[in-house]
């Protein structure tokens, strides 16, 4: 793919979520409960949070919710209920959604695990989750017709989504968050075939993570959207391989140049190692969070990433450890454990004191 597209020359059409979206200068924006914005007539300024008053961002690793998982909602539980005080207590919760959601849609020909989610699902998620990255290589599973049957049940539920959308331009568009007068862009890209679940120009799909595109997305974000800081959520990396590769490597290196604060991956099904380049984090994989089927230890282990933000980016991140059982369902770790890094520290650390 040659072309560049650009994000900012739909916006127009961007979906309107309640509270997660871009929205247009010069209007009232309530975004949410947490935090009231802007004025009639007047820019939105980008003020940071005084001293002290970070906003705390959680993000998980893959969300599968066909299957057990399902089975489980279907049942009346919810798979994120042992998670629910440490996902409650952010200010932005954020997930890949690894299937897609829908009642439509022929699963892929040949392809050897196919996930379709019933929308039943969304009301759990909904009750955990600000916003969901949908650039994954399972979200098209269904083909594009369900894929955006998916886009209209999130926004009827008021899930915000990004890294996919109805056509290329609003897969490649960011989320904007906004919490404490601070606006967060997150982009996602996916990196793991097939690539033809990718958008379109007329049809919907998930954003693929090209560089060019990738820099120019994050310089958009910036400048088109207004964003104080961006955050690149990517789906990427070899499946059981606990050190990332050598293009995640360049591409979160490429992103971080480009502007990004911070990069925070997925798809391995593993944990993978972390980095700090130019004094912003690198997260390679977070590893699954909810997902059934697989048997060995490595693959039942995600982490829970809470990042604490302010004007200047990541001020800290920590690692919680999930274990996930036979369901699929992560519950915390007792022996506690987990990563944790501050500002103006060269490398990560296990967490102490605990
Ligand atoms: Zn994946």
């Amino acid at each position: 793919m040659g072309l560049i597209i650009d994000p900012a020359g739909a916006a127009s059409s961007a979906p309107r979520t309640p509270g997660l979206d871009a929205q247009p200068l010069g209007s009232a924006v309530r975004t949410n409960d947490l935090s009231v914005t802007g004025v009639v007539g007047t820019r939105i300024e980008a003020a940071a949070p005084p001293d002290g008053s970070n906003v705390t961002l959680v993000l998980v690793g893959d969300i599968m919710l066909d299957e057990t998982p399902g089975a489980v909602i279907a049942r009346g539980q919810d798979p994120f209920a042992p998670f629910a005080a440490i996902l409650d207590g952010a200010d932005i919760r954020i997930g890949n959604l690894e299937c897609v959601v829908a009642t439509s849609g022929e699963a892929e020909p040949g392809k050897p695990y196919t996930f379709r989610a019933h929308p039943r699902t969304l009301e759990p998620l909904k009750r955990h989750f600000d916003a969901v990255t949908l650039a994954n290589n399972h979200s098209g599973d269904f083909g594009p017709g369900a894929f955006g049957e998916m886009l209209g049940l999130l926004d009827q539920a008021g899930i915000g989504r990004f890294g996919g959308g109805a056509d290329l331009a609003q897969a490649h568009r960011p989320l904007i968050v906004e919490r404490k007068g601070l606006r967060i862009a997150l982009l996602g890209y996916d990196g793991f075939l097939p690539r033809s679940f990718e958008a379109g120009y007329d049809w919907p799909g998930v954003a693929w993570g090209e560089d060019e595109q990738v820099a120019r997305d994050i310089a958009m974000a910036r400048t088109a959207h207004q964003a104080d800081l961006v955050i690149p959520v990517m789906h990427w990396g070899w499946e059981h391989e606990t050190i990332a590769n050598p293009r995640q490597r360049q591409l979160a290196r490429l992103m971080i140049d480009a502007g990004a604060d911070a990069v925070v991956g997925g798809h391995p099904h593993v944990i993978q190692d972390t980095e700090q380049y130019r004094g912003r984090p690198i997260i390679y994989s977070l590893g699954n969070f909810v997902f059934n089927g697989f048997s060995e230890a490595s693959n039942n282990t995600g982490w829970v990433l809470r990042m604490e933000l302010d004007g200047q980016g990541v001020r800290r991140w920590r690692t919680l450890v999930a274990r996930i059982d036979a369901e699929g369902i992560p519950h915390p770790d007792p022996a506690g454990g987990g990563d944790c890094w501050e500002r103006g520290q060269e490398a990560a650390a296990p967490c102490g004191g605990e």
